[in-house]
């Protein structure tokens, strides 16, 4: 017998069981994005490898470990993409989207690759809706990027079950400086701390602030602190967020050790994490990027953005009990006809519906059937109504409607009078 073919590991089908969950919450991350003003854009799934080493930086776990990186037919080297930012500076660049201090609030969904140890809420293509804006280098746009995470928090349902974690890591001046007096702080202990951290000091010092390792987090106690480095206009931009913060109620938490996994941030960063996930807490993250869109070889465009994983939201939501009842139901109404005069005119009738009444979910009886097997199929489909279609029904051109969950009779309507029925009985019901 041959081997039965396997999706990839950590590579997940979305099931139809589960797609309205998810429609659901894309739906709900659009409708809001729509109001705040921002416009979709997509990108490519796979980009030159180069894109991601010199954006996301060669010292990152990202870059070291996790990318799905591959030659074309080409020779060329390419890579799935890891996260968005990346990929969407690079079409904003390309396209000019960014001169002359144009303003862009864009925004874009979709799978992202990293092969990491799959686990729960951790997985090697994983979806993120991400957000990132150009041009605008204020605290106050910064605030408007929580501020609209907070409301989609309410909307979802989730909001006592999440906390804004926030840190500035300032300006890469700043940042440098601090670097320098962590790296010196570090090197005196160096037989005290991990070696990975060890490793992380010569290549990216800032990383061994956010290590797991117990004896290298207690020398970090008495390390120098990023927070007394901070220019004045870090300090400045931070308070400006803070302030605004707080006049729109939204609680935080300044986590020092907050410095985020990617080279590029500037100023502030941000996470929303979870309890109620385990390991797996962080739901949505981002910052500050004013020396990215350089970097990569565009004029000094100030940006900020984030991303939240679907995965991680969607685990939320099911684990908090808050999918909402009506999406799980994705049939209204199951027409059965009973022999082939009925079927045509059935079909017609199907038709005739759909024209007339907006957003009916209208499943028409395929294949036939006694009228135990057609009966059994509508009730599997989980519409709440049967309509029936018999040889006494097209002699009267009346339908039998016949409720298939809880009371009423079934009772004859005629086809003129069905429209006006369904429109008020189950679209708007
Ligand atoms: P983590 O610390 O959990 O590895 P990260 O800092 O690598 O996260 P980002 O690159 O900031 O994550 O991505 C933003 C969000 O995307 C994360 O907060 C998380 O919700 C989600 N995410 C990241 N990696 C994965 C993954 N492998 N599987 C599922 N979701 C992920
Ligand atoms: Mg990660």
């Amino acid at each position: 017998m041959s081997k039965t073919l396997q999706a990839i590991r950590g590579m997940n089908d979305i099931l139809p069981e589960q797609t309205p969950l998810w429609r659901y919450f894309e739906g709900t991350v659009a409708g809001l994005l729509d109001g705040y003003g921002y416009r979709q854009i997509r990108m490519p799934i796979v980009e030159f490898t180069d894109l991601f080493k010199r954006s996301i930086g060669e010292v990152t776990d990202i870059v070291e470990k996790e990318m799905y990186t591959f030659e074309d037919r080409n020779g060329d080297s390419l890579t799935l993409r890891p996260e968005g930012t990346a990929a969407c500076v690079r079409a904003v660049l390309e396209h000019g989207l960014s001169g002359g201090g144009q303003v862009q609030k864009l925004w874009y969904m979709g799978p992202m690759f990293r092969h990491e140890r799959p686990q729960k809420g951790r997985y090697r293509q994983f979806h993120q809706i991400g957000l990132e804006v150009f041009n605008l280098d204020g605290p106050d746009i910064d605030a408007e990027l929580i501020v609209l995470t907070w409301r989609l928090w309410k909307l979802l349902g989730i909001r006592d079950a999440v906390t804004l974690e926030l840190n500035s890591l300032g300006t890469s001046e700043a940042r440098g400086r601090y670097r320098e007096a962590l790296v010196e702080f570090l090197t005196a202990h160096l037989d005290q701390i991990d070696e990975d951290s060890q490793r992380r000091l010569k290549t990216n010092p800032l990383r061994v602030l956010d290590t797991k390792h117990p004896e290298t987090q207690a020398v970090l106690v008495n390390a120098p602190k990023l927070a007394d480095y901070l220019d004045d206009e870090s300090r400045v931009h931070f308070d400006g967020l803070k302030a605004r913060l707080d006049a729109a109620g939204i609680p935080y938490v300044i986590n020092p050790k907050l410095v985020r996994g990617l080279d590029y941030y500037s100023k502030t960063v941000f996470e929303w994490v979870t309890d109620k996930l385990g390991a797996q807490g962080t739901v949505c993250a981002g910052g500050r990027y004013d020396g990215l869109v350089e970097q990569m070889g565009g004029k000094p465009t100030p940006g900020v953005g984030f991303a939240m994983g679907i995965e991680r939201l969607i685990l939320l939501l099911e684990t908090l009990e808050q999918v909402p009842e009506s999406i799980s139901r994705q049939v209204d109404v199951y027409l059965c006809a009973f022999g082939e005069q009925a079927e045509l005119a059935g079909l017609t009738l199907a038709e005739r519906l759909r024209d007339e009444v907006p957003g009916l979910r209208l499943m028409v009886n395929a294949g036939a059937g006694s009228f135990k097997s057609q009966f059994k199929k509508a009730d599997k489909s989980g519409a709440l109504h049967a309509l029936i279609l018999g040889d006494d029904e097209l002699a009267q051109q009346v339908v039998g409607f016949k409720p298939l969950r809880g009371q009423g009779e079934q009772q004859n309507i005629a086809w003129s009078a069905l429209a006006g029925h369904l429109a008020t009985c189950v679209v708007q019901g």
